[in-house]
């Protein structure tokens, strides 16, 4: 059976509460742990997948075909384990189960309340099956302690505590240490209310992960000790780091790991072997040079929209050596701006993808500015499909093609998948929303052409990638796109759904339907951001 880590956060939210315990799942498994990271959202939407980037930031996708909350993104990339469906739960979806059974008559005539039936199917989905050969399950509560509707969480937390045999879970509690620039000092008192807070509902945390811009002294440190009814060694602090992929080795080094498993009593564990973070702290600092990359998006405001993207490039980056600088470009502003001005020593061009129109003429402007000046394009989901319709416009003299989506009148290349996927077996993740269609979610494969430039970036012709799109690219085109110079290089193994086009007369042009961004990691950087980046690479003339 594993033994159970929480994470709760207090004083404020944004404390990198997804990354400490992405960070401590690295930590555990340099030392030979097993672990499974899981997510308990408050919010009552059933999931992420009907909000809005603005709102939520990216949707990550899970192999299994969950859409689920961003955090599920930092856990996969810290620790390369993947995550499913079964590990990240919003309150949405707890009542939901909850009605169901309701409904069905499950609870026997019973008054259905919030203790027992709401932390019961909490504490049910915390200890549902992690795998076999797991020591470890991190489970982090979003929100900040004191939010009303994380109570029932943090109560099954609490009775969960007292349920398991004792010493096999262990509370971590994140906090801030801010430095009032007025009176010169730290500041503990918002970290002692916090516990005080997580305290007053039953909880006493045993570690608490200070976040501070500076060094917290041992007079600090001992106070919070005393105040929040800690051990001294359990005061850990977090700085704030240069890069994200720097975080486990500092944390290790603030002794976070070691502290957590003297709680669980392993006095003397396996060490860690830290060999990859230090390889990707040393690749990161030590850039050859730098590659810029412009990403003409729609919700370009907000980087958390992109996060999984972003990390991505880091990674391309990290494989080629160089330091890659992303500049945001906003596709409607792309549209009717000075659009050779805005893409000036970009090395490289990526769109990503999105939903609705909002912005697409401006994606397509881009793609047409890579294909026609050489310059190295990465089109994904969005991304890609608008490359097909520059395509079809430009080269294949289908003068109106567009996207169903958008319904604008024009000679739709692009449309709903369900128009021409009736029957296909391999449909069984899609999921019909209230928006009308339905999206393929989750891990596909496709089949590569041989001696394709993907199939080259991938050393492979068969892959599978995660998708979430309602449109796919209409195959009864592809005759006439390939005529002009296209190539549908990666198909649906039944030749069905185009998942691949690149450009063979093109320095580096691929557009793919699904998101290879959300496989990367820095560790094992995606075959095609690597590729991307080398291209780009090669654009600014470093090698
Ligand atoms: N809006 C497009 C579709 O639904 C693309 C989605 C995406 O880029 N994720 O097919």
């Amino acid at each position: 059976m594993p033994r159970y880590i929480f994470i709760t956060g207090g004083v404020v939210s944004s404390l990198g509460k997804g990354l400490a315990s992405a960070a401590l799942g690295a930590l555990l498994q340099a030392r030979g742990y097993e672990v499974r990271l899981r997510k308990l959202d408050p919010y009552l939407n059933v999931d992420p997948g009907t909000m809005s980037p603005f709102q939520h930031g990216e949707v990550y996708v899970t192999d299994d075909g969950a859409e689920a909350d961003l955090d599920l993104g930092h856990y996969e990339r810290f620790t390369g384990v993947s995550a499913a469906q079964s590990d990240n739960v919003t309150t949405g979806r707890i009542y939901s189960n909850i009605i169901q059974k309701e409904r069905r008559g499950d609870y026997l005539g019973a008054t259905v309340q919030v203790i027992p039936h709401v932390t019961n199917e909490i504490k049910d989905f915390v200890l549902s099956d992690a795998g076999d050969d797991v020591d470890f399950v991190l489970c982090e509560v979003g929100g900040t302690v004191g939010d009303i509707e994380g109570l029932p969480f943090f109560e099954a937390l609490r009775q969960l505590r007292q349920e398991l045999p004792l010493g096999e879970t262990v509370h971590i509690h994140v906090t801030l240490l801010p430095f009032i620039k007025a009176a010169g000092e730290m500041k503990t008192k918002p970290t002692q209310h916090s516990v005080k807070e997580l305290r007053s509902i039953g909880i006493q945390p045993d570690i608490l992960l200070c976040r501070a811009d500076r060094e917290i002294d041992a007079g600090d440190r001992r106070k919070i000790a005393r105040f929040c009814n800690v051990r001294e060694s359990s005061v850990i602090q977090g700085l704030d780091a240069r890069s994200i992929y720097d975080v486990p080795l500092a944390y290790h080094d603030e002794g976070l790991d070691r502290e957590v498993l003297s709680h669980f009593r392993i006095d003397e564990p396996p060490k860690a072997d830290l060999s990859r973070w230090t390889a990707i702290s040393e690749k990161l600092h030590n850039p050859d040079g730098d590659v810029t990359i412009a990403v003409i998006g729609k919700y370009t405001v907000l980087p958390d929209a992109y996060k999984s993207l972003t990390e991505a490039l880091v990674h391309g980056g990290i494989d080629n050596r160089v330091k890659v600088k992303i500049r945001w470009i906003e596709a409607e502003s792309f549209e009717g701006g000075d659009q050779a001005a805005l893409l000036q020593g970009a090395h490289g061009i990526l769109v990503p993808g999105g939903f609705g129109e909002r912005g697409t003429e401006g994606k397509i402007q881009a793609v047409k500015y890579a294909r026609e000046n050489d310059v190295p394009f990465f089109g994904i989901c969005l991304g890609m499909q608008m490359a097909v319709v520059e395509w079809a416009r430009n080269m294949a003299d289908i003068t109106s093609a567009s996207s169903s989506e958008f319904d604008n009148g024009g000679e739709n290349i692009v449309g709903l998948m369900t128009e021409w996927t009736k029957g296909n077996e391999r449909m069984e993740r899609t999921k019909d929303t209230d928006l009308g269609g339905t999206m393929r979610l989750g891990s596909y494969p496709a089949t590569l052409s041989k001696g394709s430039l993907v199939a080259k970036e991938y050393g492979s012709t068969s892959i599978e990638e995660r998708h979430r799109h309602r449109y796919e690219v209409n195959v009864d085109y592809k005759a006439k796109l390939e005529d002009s110079g296209l190539v549908f290089s990666g198909m649906s193994p039944d030749g069905v759904l185009p998942e691949i086009v690149e450009i063979p007369t093109h320095p580096w042009f691929i557009g793919v339907q699904y998101h290879p961004e959300l496989k990367s990691r820095p560790f094992e950087p995606h075959p095609l951001f690597a590729g991307f980046i080398r291209a780009a690479k090669k654009q600014s003339r470093l090698v």
